[in-house]
């Protein structure tokens, strides 16, 4: 049966990685038969100037005809001069809130090639292999009230809402717990329980969930000895579950533990495995339309597309594999050069990595 790809390039950098992304997609499409039928949409600045909405809804539409969404990045100074509900930013978490992507995947591997790459010391990232599984639609980014009001002084005061339900905890706790039952069976979940009662409620719900996992070794850790443990002795790690703000923050942390944050992709998951596949870097709008940007973040996110949404394991693995050869080969984009290796370009590292897949 027919599957099909919805691919959002988005806005500066996006539309250059998308196209390596896509060569990829177009070759294991072809040698393995996948009958994958890929279809374009608009989303962010280029949806804004277009259709005058950052998420208009015939792509919401299209998104969810689809198996599978691609995204690149969305956003930039150009439409920083739009009311805040008219940023590119606000359709992409239109598009998550309206597709229900409650969990975000973002696997932080460190590629033994890549390990001079990093900032940290070869020893503290060698063989890392860690998952953070984010709350992606509620918490403190969709926590109502919010907003500004003026106090009583007159002074101007700037709100927001923490707050998580039992069933939010449960159904992302739930893909973290299957996710390290597939894994190294080690779950770590992050809170701040000391101080925040939607944070307490969190560590209560994923405690009770743990007697459903009883292989997985379960442990709580405060955000922000998290961050720290995450650069002092990050192959502790196996899956981090947490909330969506510390989410957010941890995996840019994680990001350079990889070398780059150009390495890493994510995957954003509704209950029905149906999911929006997307680098976790932005539109990098200080490297746009040079051709220097890493696509490997969106090749390796055209890996868990088809491995997550595609049931097409075999394929991923082909894409993995395929970069991790290109890494052999010395091949490096601008952001993880190091010395004696090649500089290439954007579209040479797609190619690159389509070069592999052929020749494997
Ligand atoms: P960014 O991730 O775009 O860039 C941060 C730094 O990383 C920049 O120096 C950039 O050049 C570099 N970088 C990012 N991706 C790279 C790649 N593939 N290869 C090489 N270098 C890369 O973050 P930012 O500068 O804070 O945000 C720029 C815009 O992107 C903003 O408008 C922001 O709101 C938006 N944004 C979008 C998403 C998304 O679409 N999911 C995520 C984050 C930020």
């Amino acid at each position: 049966m027919t599957k099909s790809v919805y691919v959002l390039p988005g806005d500066n950098i996006g539309p250059e990685i998308i196209s390596e992304g896509i060569k990829v997609l177009e070759v294991v499409n072809e040698r393995l038969d996948l009958d994958i039928d890929i279809h374009y949409g608009l989303l962010g600045g280029a949806a804004l100037d277009a259709t005058g909405d950052p998420c208009p809804p015939e792509t919401l539409a299209a998104a969810r005809n689809s198996d599978a969404v691609l995204l690149g990045a969305v956003g930039g100074p150009s439409w920083d001069h739009h009311d805040r509900e008219l940023r590119p930013e606000k359709g992409l978490l239109k598009m998550r809130y309206g597709l229900n992507l409650f969990a975000n995947l973002r696997p932080a591997i460190t590629y033994p090639q890549l390990v001079s790459a990093s900032s940290l010391k070869p020893d503290v990232i060698e063989g890392l292999n860690i998952l953070i599984v984010r709350e992606l639609v509620g918490g403190i980014y969709f926590g109502e009230p919010r907003g500004f009001r003026t106090l009583e002084s007159g002074e101007q005061e700037g709100f927001n809402t923490l707050k998580y339900s039992e069933s939010e905890i449960r159904r992302v706790g739930e893909i973290a717990f299957e996710a390290a039952m597939k894994r190294g069976k080690r779950l770590c979940s992050v809170d701040k329980s000391n101080v925040l009662e939607a944070t307490i409620l969190w560590r209560k719900v994923i405690s009770e969930m743990s007697a459903d996992y009883p292989l997985v070794s379960l442990s709580h850790m405060y955000v922000d000895n998290a961050a720290m443990q995450l650069v002092s002795e990050p192959s502790q790690f196996d899956v981090i579950v947490t909330g969506n703000m510390f989410g957010d923050i941890l995996s840019d942390i994680s990001a350079m533990l990889t070398g780059s944050i150009g390495m890493l992709p994510s995957a954003s998951l509704n209950e029905k495995g149906f999911g929006m596949y997307e680098p976790c870097h932005g539109s990098a709008p200080d490297i746009a339309g040079k051709n220097v940007a890493n696509p490997l973040a969106t090749i390796l996110s055209v890996a868990l597309l088809l491995r997550y949404s595609l049931g097409a394991p075999n394929a991923a693995e082909i894409i993995e594999e395929a970069v991790s050869r290109v890494l052999d080969r010395g091949f490096r984009t601008s952001d993880i050069l190091t010395d004696g290796t090649t500089l290439v370009s954007t579209s040479q590292m797609g190619s690159a990595v389509m070069d592999a897949i052929i020749t494997a």
